[in-house]
């Protein structure tokens, strides 16, 4: 059924039929959970309950609620895990920490709700407001930089398995290199994954001379911002390295890591993107996903320790999703 087709019905609500009449406002998903909050590494862990939290009461007080249309998580997604990640990783990860296994499934089911509203021109993105993050891992059965599974790796291998997508951009401007995103799809030229860090911080990896290998050669992109990098810093990564790489690869899904640990103020990280510079990020992402694949993106939260300017930076990229400011 067409996404028109459903307005007519009714079945997206007033609010989607508003935004649809609204030619410049977008049918934008969001994902919030109250299962989110439930895990904690331990007490006073920067990777807390109180970041999903804050969010939440930042989106509120925007008044953005009644701008999105609201998604519940996917349940009983266990066997989309085994997309990227293995048995054996799984079945530590429930054995020694049951609560971050059933957060982190929240998180990765999450994500898949957006792909199949996005994918099924139900709505045309969404944010994923959900934590723990999952850029960091890989099969290694256990915790990696708070991080369980790679909810952004599954959403692609998923949306290539159920919608036959062929090609899938992923974009992380997370303060850290997303080394499990990149682990996935290292050998992989149907995943093209473009990555802004600080190469000296954790986890150490995201040399820009790792371009990929075999089939994947030349579809891995890592580009070292030093600490102190700004707005102007990583805007220019993306117009000079991202922009072209994405005109030749033509992605049919476009989702991003949306770490805001890469915003000014963070607790861990120490770059210096401010929110506009989040809009302006947000903003090319909106025109490639425009110009490639009919505005289809979708993106997660993955760092971002600072509770204010993680809410903020939220926020104002989930209000450009919106084409709202
Ligand atoms: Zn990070």
């Amino acid at each position: 059924m067409q996404r028109r087709d459903l307005l007519k019905l009714g079945l997206l609500g007033a609010v989607s039929t508003k935004a649809s009449a609204m030619e410049q406002t977008a049918l934008t998903g969001l994902v919030l959970d109250p299962g989110f909050a439930e895990h904690h590494i331990m007490p006073q862990h920067p990777e807390s309950p109180a970041r999903y939290e804050r969010l939440r009461d930042e989106i509120e007080v925007s008044e953005l609620l009644s701008k999105v249309t609201l998604l519940t998580p996917k349940r009983d997604i266990e066997s989309e895990l085994l997309l990227v990640h293995s048995a054996t990783h799984i079945a530590s990860i429930k054995r020694h920490d049951p609560a971050a296994h059933q957060a982190a499934v929240l998180a990765t089911g999450g994500v898949l709700v957006a792909v199949d509203s996005v994918c099924n021109g139900l709505l045309d993105n969404a944010f994923c407001a959900s934590r723990p993050p999952g850029h960091h891992a890989t099969n290694t059965g256990k915790e990696e930089g708070f991080c369980y599974y790679n909810h952004i790796a599954i959403a692609a291998r998923y949306a290539q398995k159920r919608y036959g997508l062929k090609r899938i951009l992923i974009v992380d401007w997370d303060y850290h290199h997303g080394n499990g995103t990149e682990w996935a799809f290292y050998h992989d030229a149907s995943v093209l994954f473009f990555s802004t860090h600080d190469a000296e911080a954790y986890p150490g990896t995201g040399s820009p001379e790792k371009t990929g290998t075999g089939e994947g050669r030349g579809f891995n992109i890592n580009v070292h911002l030093p600490c102190g990098s700004g707005d102007k810093d990583i805007v220019a990564a993306f117009e000079d390295k991202l922009i072209p790489a994405v005109a030749s690869f033509k992605p049919e899904l476009i989702l991003i890591s949306a770490g805001f640990d890469s915003r000014e103020d963070d607790l861990l990280g120490c770059h210096k993107i401010t929110d506009q510079g989040f809009i302006q990020l947000t903003e090319i992402m909106l025109r490639l996903a425009k110009q490639y694949c009919d505005g289809k993106l979708i993106s997660v939260l993955e760092g971002g320790y600072n509770l204010t300017g993680n809410a903020k930076a939220s926020v104002a990229h989930l209000a450009t999703l919106l084409k709202i400011i």
